[in-house]
Order: structure tokens, then C-alpha cells, then sequence
């Protein structure tokens, strides 16, 4: 194997992590550098008080994409971490009691569907079998191919508007189901890939065929477990992976990326380099000083981005068997939270929640006795409310936490043992997130496929982007797939693969 050609991945998301892999297991001598002093990007774990809080991502659907890195690379993911089943899927909780339980039970989905409203259960299959039909053409077909080119759009524009891509998530599932809750039960998917389901494209609307083919997963330890995973075969691989590295700066001369220096003088010349940073981060910061990035950047920052969030995360000296691993509690309002998290301009009063729950999988996350939780809330990102989250984040938490204490978890405070905030500016302070969002680029129909920033540079033809900011988007599946069309460019431009196109 030709291991003379060298390549950077910059960041180690799950992204930057999947990347790496490919490009190590077919010749690229490649090498990860990270800011952080721990791989995982927003999947970063937190470690207090005997507490082990992944920090971001828990909710592992498509497990087939993360099995697909190990099998490329003649592994076995089993060898290397454990997926275990989530069931239900998620609990889905309203103010007025409400509960709806989220499983890949047809019989059970059914009957509570018909608990609801006996006229929505033909509705359903019928939104299924849309689901269906847009996970094989959105998700299987083009989930990992490049749009580099506007006739790659032009090709597949007769399927988007045979499947009405034009349309809203939230308009699609209306069509099929009239029950308020179950229609928030069946549209409320895109806000776990930073998408407003009343303006994300119907396309979105797979995330439920996705989750009824595959389930939902976790793994033992923990999502950090799984990182850990990846680390270990990349390194098993021989890839090098270095923390506390910073970069500062890609040099490019004529028209190449030649070289990546770090913020602590480290630098490498390169063959390729490929970006799991920040998109508006890696042309406005690391290609400042080249023509191409401050043009770029500007371009960039008109797009729309994504909601940020407010995490807390919360460990309490007891446990709370009554509760599931994944719980959406629903506030007051859908529709008009909604327009307010993604277009401010204030902090809304309400909130709707997701309460992670990893204990009752796994309950080796907290000391003996002990559970372990986050709770998120999607809060405007800083280019919609210019919020003091220094001074606000401590009192929303307190919101938070009382709600919580009130409606879910008695006793929620006296047993608080340790307790972790992450809000937009940790976002934008400690992932270079531009304003905060947590999950770059927002996915509309107007920033997908060509339209969003590409795999690769138009110009420079040796940088590279992987992870939630390019095609296909955020979500480990999204971005796992990400680093699939990257890497078959990459391994295909350099003469190293023969399958790539
Ligand atoms: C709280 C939360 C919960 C989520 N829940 C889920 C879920 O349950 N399921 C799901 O599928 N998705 C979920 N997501 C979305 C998912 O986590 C992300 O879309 C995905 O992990 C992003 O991966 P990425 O490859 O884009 O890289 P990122 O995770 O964004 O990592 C980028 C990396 O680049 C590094 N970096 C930045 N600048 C530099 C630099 N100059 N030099 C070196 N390194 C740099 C950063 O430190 C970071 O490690 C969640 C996201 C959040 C925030």
C-alpha cells in the first residue's frame, strides 16, 4: 500500500473521526488534529464527581454506516464497542399528561395512535410509507454522494419534486395525520439535525424510516465509548491522532493547501487537507491569509444557520427507574416556540425539553445508587439574540431545573449532586461554532445538496470539508455519510481508490 501520500483532517467530530479512518485504511498517511484535550467534537464527555456526561449526541440511529467504517478497514465494530437497543425509541411527554412511546412496534405505535385518534392510524401508514420512499431516494441514494456541480442538483430535481421536497416537514405529516400531538410526534425529528421542521424540507421527513429500520442505540459507556472506538481503530491503523492542537492557519500557494500549522508552532506539509472545523471558521480563521477564504467566509455568513442550545448537565444521588433513556417534553407551544428559537429575537419564556436518561441504559455512567442526565433546551443562536449567557444561562437553569423537579423528577434538587452548563458560547467558544450554532449550516431545501458548502473546495482542489457543515449535514449519520463522499473524492483525486467516483 502506498502510504506516501499524507493528509490532515482537521477536528475529530464523528466526521473528522470517520474520515480519518477511510483515508488511513486506503493509503493516505493521515493524521487528526484537535483543539480539545479529548476527540468527540459536541460528542465530548465530561467526567464530575464520578458522573460520565457525554456531552452531546446519545441518540445512535443507522448503525450500518458506523459497522461500515470498521468492515472497510477489515474490522469488526463489535471488537471495538458495544451498541445496545433503546426501547422506546423516545417517550414523548405534554403538559396536559399525555404520553405517547415512541417504539418500532407497529401494534404498539398503533394502538396509541388510535388511543389518540382512530381516523390518524390509516394516515400513519400512509405518512410511512412516504417516509419510506424518501429514505430510499434521500438517504440511501444520495446520503454520501458529492453535489459538486449544479447539474449533479439538475439530475436529481425530477425525484425532490416527485417527493415534494418543496414542502415542509410539518406540512407533509399534516397531510397525513390531523391529531395535534401526533402530528408534533411525527414532525419534531428535524430539530435533532438543527432543522425547523416547519421550514426543513420534506426530505427530512426520512429521519422516520431511518429510526423504524434501524432503531435507536446506545453505546455501552456511553457515546464517548463509541469515540473511543474510533480513536482505537484509526490508531490501530496506524493514523495519528494529536490533542491540545489547535490549528491556526492552512497555507495555500497557488491554488493548493500546502501546509497546516497549529496555534502551538506544530506544522506538516501536506498532501490534502480536510476540514472538520467549522465551515465559517476554516475560510474566515485558518485561510485568512489567502484569497480565496475572506471570499468564501463572506459568502458563508449570509447563509442561515442553525438553532443553538442550552445543556445541562446533572447528576442526583438516586435513581429514577420511572423515567425512559430518551424523553421529548413538550411545552406549551409548538409552532410559535419554534419561530421563536430560530428566529429570536429573544429568549422565549417557554420551553420544550429533551431529557437524556443514560442510567436507565447503562447505569455504569454514575457512582452506585446514582443517575446521570442532560437536559437540553434549543435556545436562538447569537446572531438572533445577542444574550448575555454568563448572566442569563445560571437563571434559565434554575427555569429549567424547576420545571423539571415539578412535572418529572421530585425531589429534583435535594438530590442534585453535581451539575454542568453548556450554552451558546461554549458553542462558539470552545467549537468555533459560528454564532454558537449547534448545528452549522440550517438544512433547508436552499442550503442542501449543491447548495450547500461543498465536500470539496471549488478551487482549491486539495481542501476538503467534512462533517455537519457540508452535504449531506449534521447528525452522526449525516456526517458519518459526509466523510463517505469526502473520502471516495479524496482517495479518487489522489489515484488512491479505484471504487471512488
Ligand atoms: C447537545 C447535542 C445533542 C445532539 N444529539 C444528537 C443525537 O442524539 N444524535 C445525532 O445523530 N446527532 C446529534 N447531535 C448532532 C451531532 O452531534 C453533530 O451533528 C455531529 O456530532 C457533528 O459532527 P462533526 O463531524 O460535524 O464535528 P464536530 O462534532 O462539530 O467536531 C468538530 C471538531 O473540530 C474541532 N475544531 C474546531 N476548530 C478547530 C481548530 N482550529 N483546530 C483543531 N480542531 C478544531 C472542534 O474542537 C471539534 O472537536 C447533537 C448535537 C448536540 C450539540
Amino acid at each position: 500500500m502506498n502510504k506516501e501520500k499524507k493528509a490532515v483532517v482537521i477536528g475529530s467530530g464523528f466526521g473528522g473521526l470517520a474520515l480519518a479512518i477511510r483515508l488511513q485504511t486506503n493509503g493516505y498517511q493521515t493524521t487528526l488534529l484537535e483543539k480539545r484535550d479529548k476527540p468527540g467534537g459536541r460528542a465530548y464527555v465530561y467526567e464530575d464527581d464520578g458522573f460520565v456526561f457525554d456531552g452531546g449526541p446519545t441518540v445512535i440511529t443507522d448503525p450500518s454506516a458506523l459497522e461500515e467504517l470498521f468492515t472497510q478497514a477489515g474490522r469488526s465494530l463489535s471488537d471495538y464497542v458495544e451498541l445496545l437497543p433503546v426501547d422506546p425509541m423516545y417517550r414523548l411527554c405534554w403538559e396536559d399528561g399525555d404520553v405517547f412511546d415512541y417504539t418500532n412496534d407497529q401494534a404498539a405505535l398503533e394502538r396509541q395512535i388510535a388511543a389518540r385518534s382512530s381516523d390518524d392510524v390509516a394516515g400513519y401508514r400512509r405518512f410511512l410509507e412516504f417516509s419510506k420512499s424518501v429514505f430510499q431516494e434521500g438517504y440511501i441514494k444520495l446520503g454520501a454522494v458529492p453535489f459538486l456541480d449544479f447539474r449533479s442538483m439538475i439530475r436529481v430535481a425530477p425525484q425532490l419534486v416527485k417527493l415534494q421536497a418543496y414542502r415542509s416537514v410539518y406540512s407533509v405529516v399534516s397531510r397525513y395525520i390531523r391529531d395535534d400531538h401526533l402530528r408534533q410526534a411525527f414532525s419534531f425529528h428535524p430539530l435533532l439535525v438543527g432543522g425547523n421542521p416547519f421550514r426543513t424540507s420534506s426530505i427530512y421527513a426520512l429521519i422516520h424510516a431511518l429510526e423504524r429500520e434501524w432503531g435507536v442505540w446506545f453505546a455501552r459507556g456511553g457515546t464517548g465509548a463509541l469515540i473511543n472506538g474510533l480513536v482505537r481503530l484509526f490508531e490501530d491503523l496506524g493514523g495519528t491522532v494529536r490533542l491540545n492542537a489547535e490549528v491556526d492557519a492552512i497555507t495555500v500557494r497557488n491554488n493548493r493547501a500546502t501546509a497546516v500549522r497549529t496555534v502551538d508552532g506544530w506544522s506538516a506539509e501536506v498532501d490534502a487537507v480536510a476540514s472538520n472545523a467549522d465551515v465559517v471558521h476554516t475560510y474566515k480563521h485558518l485561510m485568512r491569509d489567502s484569497v480565496r477564504g475572506p471570499a468564501q467566509a463572506k459568502k458563508l455568513e449570509k447563509h442561515s444557520f442553525s438553532m443553538s442550545l442550552f445543556v445541562i448537565y446533572f447528576g442526583l444521588k438516586k435513581v429514577h427507574p420511572n423515567l425512559q433513556h430518551h424523553m421529548v417534553l413538550f411545552g406549551p407551544r409548538y409552532r410559535e416556540l419554534i419561530k421563536d428559537i430560530f428566529d429570536g429575537p429573544d429568549l422565549p419564556d417557554d420551553f420544550s425539553l429533551y431529557l437524556h436518561a443514560p442510567t436507565i441504559t447503562d447505569p455504569s455512567l454514575a457512582p452506585e445508587g446514582c443517575s446521570a442526565y442532560y437536559v437540553l433546551s434549543p435556545v436562538p443562536h447569537l446572531g438572533n439574540a445577542d444574550i448575555d449567557w454568563d448572566e442569563v444561562g445560571p437563571k434559565y437553569a434554575d427555569r429549567i431545573l424547576d420545571y423539571l423537579e415539578e412535572r418529572y423528577i421530585p425531589g429534583l434538587r435535594e438530590d442534585l449532586v453535581t451539575m454542568r452548563l453548556l450554552t451558546p458560547f461554549g458553542f462558539r467558544d470552545e467549537l468555533n461554532a459560528h454564532l454558537g450554532s449547534a448545528f452549522s449550516v440550517e438544512p433547508v431545501l436552499t442550503q442542501s445538496a449543491w447548495f450547500r458548502p461543498h465536500n470539496r473546495d471549488d478551487s482549491i482542489a486539495n481542501l476538503y470539508l467534512v462533517g455537519a457543515g457540508t452535504h449531506p449535514g449534521a447528525g452522526i449519520p449525516g456526517v458519518v455519510g459526509s466523510a463517505k463522499a469526502t473520502a471516495a473524492l479524496m482517495l479518487s483525486d489522489a489515484g488512491l481508490s479505484r471504487e471512488a467516483g
